[in-house]
């Protein structure tokens, strides 16, 4: 049997697996978005051997790390504002919309499920999202379009908060940063309460995130591992797929030309 072939017989599998899913969860990661010309981190050439993440004590303690994390901010919307939602952010709109899958937990901070048309109670952002920033002192929330203006008008230079000084932030989730609760408690609901969990794009080494796929697993959902590389949760899975995502679920869901 050729490697061809074996793809073909999983994505089949998978779409006897999507068929029957009545309390689906996708768990994505950056994986789900590099069709859409978003680099991940830990591909080769991705992000993480280029920009080392700046992590939430240095952002928190180092006034020049503000102003390169604000930097890094505004050369990415220049790079991948215009990205738009691809073949896998589109099949999981679709699985959502058809009621097979109860909600979407991503790690991503890129809004595509959104711009896919997946609705906010159907979605977590475990990582927080970059289209607003907040007050880290009093969480006072600034548009990115503010920040933009000081930053240029500064030389670059991030901007404290107008009514307490505290540092602004996106409003994303930096390493070392705790978890948003309220996403991290709808995540657990989702979790256990599926019948299949499906993982695209996820290298699984980030925590708590990775924890979700064990947790859905020993529940006795159907756990399903779609990456182009190996994970170390691959060996407890059900089926384990290392392909393109796009190509799987078009292939999976006969959604070709979708
Ligand atoms: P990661 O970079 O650690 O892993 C991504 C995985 O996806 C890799 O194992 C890679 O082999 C696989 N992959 C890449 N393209 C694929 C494709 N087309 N088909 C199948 N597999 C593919 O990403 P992570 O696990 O999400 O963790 C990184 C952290 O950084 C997360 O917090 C994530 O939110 C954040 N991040 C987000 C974005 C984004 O929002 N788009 C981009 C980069 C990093």
């Amino acid at each position: 049997m050729t490697a061809d072939d074996d793809i073909k017989i999983r994505c089949a599998e998978l779409g006897v697996i999507l068929a029957g899913a009545r309390r689906g969860v996708a768990f994505t990661g950056a994986g789900i978005s590099t069709e859409c010309g978003i680099p991940d981190f830990r591909s080769p050439g991705g992000l993480w051997t280029r920009n080392r993440p700046i992590d939430f004590e240095t952002f928190l303690t180092r006034r020049d790390m503000r102003d390169e994390a604000w930097r890094r901010r505004f050369a990415m919307e220049e790079s991948f504002g215009g990205a738009q939602p691809g073949r896998g952010h589109r099949a999981l709109a679709r699985l959502v919309s058809e009621n097979r899958f109860a909600g979407i937990v991503t790690q991503n901070i890129d809004g595509l499920h959104q711009a896919a048309g997946v609705p906010p109670d159907k979605l977590v952002e475990l990582h927080g999202n970059t289209t607003y920033a907040t007050c880290l002192a009093c969480q006072a929330r600034y548009e990115i379009g503010w920040v933009r203006l000081y930053f240029d008008a500064s030389g670059g230079s991030a901007p404290d908060c107008q009514a307490c000084d505290g540092p602004i932030k996106t409003a994303t989730v930096s390493f070392g940063q705790p978890m948003p609760k309220e996403a991290m408690e709808r995540a657990r609901a989702l979790t256990h309460g599926c019948d299949v969990f499906l993982v695209l794009g996820s290298s699984l080494v980030v925590w708590p995130a990775a924890g979700f796929p064990a947790a859905a697993k020993q529940r006795g959902a159907t756990l399903v591992i779609v990456n182009r590389e190996p994970t170390e949760f691959d060996a407890v899975a059900d089926l384990v797929i290392h392909a393109d995502i796009g190509d799987v679920l078009e292939l999976s869901m006969g959604l070709h030309g979708n």
